[in-house]
């Protein structure tokens, strides 16, 4: 587990980590007091140069270099924690592989002392002594396999314990790794792997594919007027709203801040459309209660761009064209749905 410290010590890096944050510019969320709670504890010393670094240069640290320094030095490190647990899970197998090796040579060795004494008892014509120190290397040899399996048994059975529990820890971590703290939702990192694989293999798709990039209307003021904890709130609550809202299945990511994607495979744009139509209506439609129960929260809606798929548009061609339909819902009154115009990509 990342963090193993105990109730007490955390406490305590709970008391230092609030008034360096404070001194920030930057929001108190998940994210950076991920960061602040490494910078404090020092279990992360390239994340504590780099926020130095920053710090003298900038004297303050804002969302986008915390969002820099935790996908850098937190998100990326869990990725290389992933690449440890896989190889010793390799070197797991390998020993297994090399316990089964050895049994099975000592068990061609043991056929082979079958076939000879085999052959010595037919073709007859020997003592009695002979017989008996024959029996004796029959017995010898019988032994040894038996020991021989159950030795690698044993190594099978503790090793199946191990690879097991490496096997849970490897999904966490990559889950982890792919996983956007705050909501849940897809990561951007683990929406660019989804993209480019549901692009790789777009051929299967007759309707072709849509995109939806979406941004929250007026999220500063949401935040300056009833709080980032609400404001919190309000992105976990409208990443509810996204699963429940797309086919299950259906990739949805946060894309930064407050905005999110969402991956339509095989959908024409029309669909898409009626999709994104679905989202903003339940958005719009949906309660987010205050953070005191008599608070009158006023609507929360978001923009959405829709663009859809055309064969040879790069992952980034295709965001572009969202975004710059996203951008027209936002120029034309926001809590709208715009698609974008039909472009012809350039040759590559
Ligand atoms: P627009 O309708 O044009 O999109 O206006 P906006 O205010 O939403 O746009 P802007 O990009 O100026 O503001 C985005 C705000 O989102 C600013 C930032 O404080 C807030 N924000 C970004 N990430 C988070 C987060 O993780 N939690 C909270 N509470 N707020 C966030
Ligand atoms: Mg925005
Ligand atoms: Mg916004």
């Amino acid at each position: 587990m990342r963090y193993q410290d105990s109730k007490e010590y955390s406490a305590e890096l709970l008391r230092l980590v609030l008034p360096q944050m404070s001194a920030q510019d930057a929001a108190f969320n998940p994210l950076s007091y991920a960061v602040w709670y490494e910078y404090v504890s020092g279990i992360n010393p390239e994340l504590t140069e780099a926020v130095d670094a920053i710090i003298d240069d900038k004297k303050v640290l804002a969302d986008d270099d915390v969002q820099e320094v935790y996908q850098r030095f937190i998100a990326e490190r869990d990725e290389s924690m992933t690449e440890k647990l896989q190889a010793e899970l390799r070197r797991v197998m390998d020993e297994i592989l090399q316990q089964a090796q050895a049994t099975a040579k000592q068990a061609e060795q043991y056929g082979n002392e079958l076939a000879e004494h085999t052959d010595a008892l037919q073709s007859g014509g020997f003592d009695e002594g002979k017989l008996s120190k024959v029996i004796d290397e029959l017995i010898n040899g019988a032994q040894g396999m038996r020991h021989s399996v159950t030795e690698l048994q044993t190594t099978v059975e503790v090793q199946s314990q191990e690879v097991e529990s490496l096997k849970r820890e490897l999904q966490q971590a990559i889950s982890e790794a792919m996983t956007d703290p705050l909501t849940g939702l897809k990561n951007r990192r683990a929406f660019d792997r989804v993209f480019s694989s549901m692009i790789e293999d777009s051929a299967g798709a007759k309707n072709g594919h849509a995109l939806l990039m979406l941004d929250v209307d007026h999220f500063k003021k949401v935040n300056d007027t009833y709080g980032h904890v609400f404001g919190d709130k309000a992105l976990r609550s409208i990443a509810h709203v996204l699963q429940t809202t797309v086919k299950g299945g259906d990739p949805v990511a946060r894309f930064g801040g407050e905005e999110f994607a969402v991956l339509l495979p095989d959908t024409a744009v029309e669909g898409a459309k009626v999709v994104a139509e679905k989202i903003r209506e339940a958005v719009e439609n949906g309660r987010i209660r205050g953070t005191s129960k008599t608070e009158d929260v006023g609507k929360i809606t978001i923009s959405i761009g829709v663009a859809a798929y055309k064969q040879g548009d790069t992952p980034e061609g295709l965001i572009e064209r969202a975004d710059q339909a996203l951008y027209q819902s936002k120029s034309n009154g926001r809590n709208r749905v715009t698609v974008a115009e039909s472009t012809v990509p350039q040759a590559a």
